[in-house]
């Protein structure tokens, strides 16, 4: 659920180098990345939005589903990589909105644990009257069965899974958005607003405070859900 198009717009003061560029995509498919360090991403389109599964030494972690109902078309989309869902360890939604979360129960049902962030916890069932409204193949997400964890002790479970990065609170988007960063430079904002944005936004606002307290992590690539990537490329690093 985006609140705003995507447009093209100066850099702003807060890109880390200003030295920036965009990569096209195509509109369906998968895309993987191999990156400095030794996770992989893998990009996962099979409806409208961007998903990824990042591969650790120790466990996979799906970041986003589709809307219900895409679960053939997941299947597709792992498929040539040879990912089976009981590869999937984890699951984590950037948050609740319809469009990221709608295949949790079913993977759920199929094993895969759901990774809840503290913030997240009151908005697990935002998209319950969505989905019921548009009579989709949809159960209510059980939350008694995830793994809570709060921002602060991600980096912590995130190594269980041999992943090094840390997740982060970023709500201006939704009280419950949070963005993923790899300590290898990828960062997955979910609906965050694109940093250009953030040249209509005088002074201090919640785009602002969530772009920085990104920033300040100096990522390399950022990979929203409905827009083209961004690569930051920041000399020195
Ligand atoms: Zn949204």
């Amino acid at each position: 659920m985006r609140c705003l198009t995507a447009q093209a717009g100066s850099v702003p003061s807060l890109c880390p180098s200003g030295n920036t560029r965009s990569r096209g995509q195509p509109p369906h498919g998968t895309q993987t990345y191999r990156r400095r360090g030794r996770e992989r991403t893998i990009r996962l389109r099979y409806g409208n939005t961007n998903t990824y599964l990042i591969r650790g030494n120790r466990g996979n972690l799906l970041v986003d589903t589709d809307y219900a109902g895409t679960l053939p078309g997941f299947y597709k989309a792992i498929k040539p990589h040879g990912i089976r869902v009981r590869d999937i360890a984890y699951v984590l939604a950037t948050h609740y909105h319809p469009d990221h979360m709608g295949l949790i129960p079913e993977l759920m049902h199929q094993g895969v644990k759901l990774l809840l962030m503290e913030t997240q916890r009151d908005s697990v069932h935002f998209s319950d009257p969505i989905f019921a409204r548009d009579r989709l193949p949809f159960a209510p997400i059980d939350e008694t069965a995830a793994a809570v964890i709060r921002c602060a002790d991600s980096r912590g479970f995130l190594e269980s899974l041999g992943i090094k990065g840390e997740i982060l609170s970023t709500p201006s988007h939704s009280p419950d958005s949070v963005s993923l960063l790899l300590d290898c430079g990828d960062c997955f904002v979910g609906d965050l607003e694109p940093i250009e944005y953030l040249d209509a936004c005088p002074g201090t606002c919640p785009l602002r405070d969530d772009w920085e307290r990104i920033l300040r992590r100096r990522p390399k690539r950022i990979l929203y859900a409905h827009v083209n990537e961004r690569v930051l490329e920041n000399e020195g690093q």
